[in-house]
C-alpha cells in the first residue's frame, strides 16, 4: 500500500495544476467503502480496481479537524462499547488493496447504534458493500458520518430529520457485504467538499477522534 500510495503521490505531483484527475475517486470504487454506496446518478464512471487514489486522498486532514471533532465529545456510535474496547482498522487493506478509511465495532446484531452528535440526517441509502447505511451531517455540514451494515433503522428515522447526540438512528447487523457471522457498525468521518456532496469526502480516521493513535 506504501508504495501505491508513494507512486500516487508522485503522479499528483507530476500533474499540472488545474488538470482534473484522471480517474474516479477511489470512493466510488472501495469494497466496503463509503464511496461505494454512491447515488445511482454518479454511476457514469467505471470504475477500476487497480487505480484508485484520487488526490483527495492525498490531502491529509488537518490536524484542527481532529481537534474540532474531539471537542464535540463524541458518543461511541454503538451502545455500551467504551473507547477502550476500540481497535484502530483504518489502514486495513480491503478488496482491490485499498485501505478500509473507517472504522469497524463488533457488536451482537440488534445492538443500538447511535448518533455520534447532533445533526442533520442527509441520506438513507441502501447499497452493496454498505447495505442499510445512514448519512448524516454534522451541524455545520463541514462532516459526514457514515453509518453502515446496519439490521434496520430506529423508528422515526427519516431523511432529512434532525439526530441528537446519542439517538437511536439503527441497529447493529451485516448488511451488505459483512459477514453474517461478524455483525458490526462500519463507520466512517468524511470533510465534506465545498459542493457538501453527502457521497463524497476526504476521510478522517474517526479512531483517533476516541483515541491516541499507537506510538
Ligand atoms: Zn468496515
Amino acid at each position: 500500500m506504501l508504495a501505491i500510495a508513494a507512486g500516487a503521490v508522485i503522479a499528483a505531483l507530476y500533474r499540472p495544476a488545474g488538470t482534473p484527475p484522471t480517474t474516479p475517486p477511489a470512493s466510488l470504487q472501495v469494497a466496503e467503502s463509503v464511496a461505494l454506496a454512491r447515488p445511482p446518478a454518479a454511476t457514469a464512471q467505471p470504475a477500476s480496481l487497480s487505480d484508485t487514489t484520487p488526490v483527495a486522498r492525498l490531502i491529509p486532514p488537518l490536524a484542527s479537524d481532529l481537534a474540532r471533532l474531539r471537542e464535540r465529545g463524541f458518543a461511541i456510535p454503538v451502545s455500551g462499547v467504551s473507547a477502550a474496547q476500540l481497535n484502530d482498522n483504518y489502514l486495513q487493506e480491503r478488496a482491490g488493496g485499498v485501505a478500509h478509511e473507517a472504522l469497524d465495532i463488533m457488536a451482537p446484531r440488534g445492538t443500538p447504534v447511535v448518533a455520534v452528535e447532533e445533526g442533520r440526517i442527509a441520506k438513507l441509502f441502501l447499497s452493496k458493500p454498505g447495505g442499510i447505511t445512514l448519512y448524516q451531517f454534522d451541524p455545520s455540514s463541514t462532516y459526514t458520518y457514515y453509518y453502515a451494515h446496519l439490521d434496520g433503522y430506529a423508528d422515526g428515522i427519516v431523511e432529512g430529520g434532525k439526530l441528537s447526540k446519542g439517538q437511536v438512528i439503527g441497529y447493529v447487523g451485516s448488511s451488505g457485504n459483512a459477514s453474517p457471522d461478524a455483525p458490526h457498525l462500519h463507520f466512517a468521518i468524511f470533510k465534506l467538499g465545498a459542493e457538501k456532496q453527502w457521497w463524497r469526502g476526504t476521510p478522517i480516521n474517526p479512531f483517533l477522534v476516541w483515541r491516541d493513535a499507537r506510538p
